[in-house]
């Protein structure tokens, strides 16, 4: 089944942490889709995501994380989890680097690796690592992957992935990669990105920076998939340039810059209430309060959705009404479009709001003097 994009406003897909299982069955009335870690999926577990995305007819997206093999040492490496125990892994020599592919017989097991464990999907990455410039080893065997994908399976939908670190998107680069990419995939070609630490906590500036380059991708064709891009997919569904987004509803929000545990997110993080009208999570207690004080509220299914009163024992509502309420910020927002959204949150009393708004004038302003 072929990812179903609209043209009218991005798609929502939800990222799912390993034990959603359940939520996979109840939220295909809340969700476009969901998007599911491969080495979620690898034995002991069988493809138990899979499984019951396909049970709820849902379309479903398999993330790789290819990017994280060259931090294994080898294959009894565990300190990520299971990433060595993958399809993918398994078919690579670990640890990997960028000489593995200039074998043309290695190379390709791990491409046929990599498309037999996206079957049913709706979308075919091509495998992908992160690099720090056009002249870094692993930007060639990006390109190589994407060429190769697309000859060793022709009738599938090829997409491509591209990762950075806030560090490399901040040097200016990815409008370079975009035209290199643009020159590999034929026009509206989905293209998932990934800037780590990208959410309300940069600064307006580096929002600017990450909006330019989603619309540097977009101006060459692709339908741009922001990843993990926190309250900050709201600002690229306003600008204009998102064909869909990629967010989990209570980790998964903020892309990590490597798979090493020294970063905040982890599942010590509590399970918010997400306001979207004020595009930010707050914490249950709070949203308690401001819902019988009747100032907060589902925009989606007002009284039938259950989140703002859930108990500790009903953490599923919160994580549909994450996702429903996600799908209808991105919604409302590509309908007001930057000028209008970008107004009212101008006049908001929150600072993150403002700077929001400010990041989109800088990059209206650049892309005018581009
Ligand atoms: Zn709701």
């Amino acid at each position: 089944m072929p990812l179903t994009l609209s043209d009218s406003s991005p798609i929502s897909l939800t990222r799912v942490e390993t034990n959603e299982a359940p939520f996979i069955a109840r939220c295909a009335d809340h969700t476009d889709g969901v998007v599911i870690n491969l080495r979620f999926d690898t034995p002991p577990k069988h493809e138990t995501l899979k499984r019951a995305a396909l049970r709820a007819r849902l379309q479903f997206l398999i993330d790789l994380e290819s990017w994280r093999l060259p931090y294994l040492k080898g294959p009894e490496d565990k300190s990520f989890g299971s990433d060595a125990q993958t399809v993918l892994a398994k078919a690579a020599s670990l640890p990997l680097d960028p000489t593995f592919f200039s074998d043309p017989g290695l190379a390709d097991g791990f491409l046929r690796a990599a498309i037999t464990a996206q079957v049913g999907a709706s979308l075919s990455f091509a495998p992908d690592f992160q690099f720090r410039s056009l002249e870094d080893p692993w930007f060639g065997v990006n390109l190589q992957c994407i060429k190769r994908m697309r000859t060793l399976a022709p009738r599938m939908p090829i997409a491509a992935w591209v990762h950075v670190t806030l560090e490399t998107m901040l040097s200016g680069v990815l409008p370079f990669v975009a035209e290199r990419y643009a020159r590999e995939l034929p026009i509206g070609t989905s293209l998932a990105l990934t800037v780590s630490d990208m959410n309300l906590e940069r600064s307006p500036e580096e929002i600017a920076t990450y909006l330019s380059a989603g619309e540097a991708f977009a101006a060459h064709g692709l339908r741009v998939l922001c990843d993990r891009s926190g309250e900050v997919a709201i600002a690229a569904a306003c600008a204009g340039f998102a064909s869909g987004v990629m967010i989990g509803n209570r980790i998964y929000r903020s892309a990590p810059p490597s798979p090493k545990y020294d970063s905040p997110y982890n599942p010590a993080i509590r399970l918010a209430y997400f306001d979207g009208a004020r595009a930010r999570r707050v914490r249950r207690e709070t949203a308690r309060r401001r819902g019988e004080n009747g100032k907060l509220g589902c925009r989606v299914s007002g009284d039938a959705c259950k989140a703002i009163e859930a108990q500790d024992d009903e953490n599923i509502e919160l994580r549909l009404h994450a996702a429903h309420e996600m799908r209808e910020s991105l919604r409302r927002a590509h309908a007001l479009g930057a000028r209008k959204l970008g107004s009212q949150w101008r006049e908001a009393d929150q600072k993150h709001l403002r700077g929001l708004a400010q990041a989109l004038e800088l990059a209206e302003a650049r892309s005018q003097e581009a």
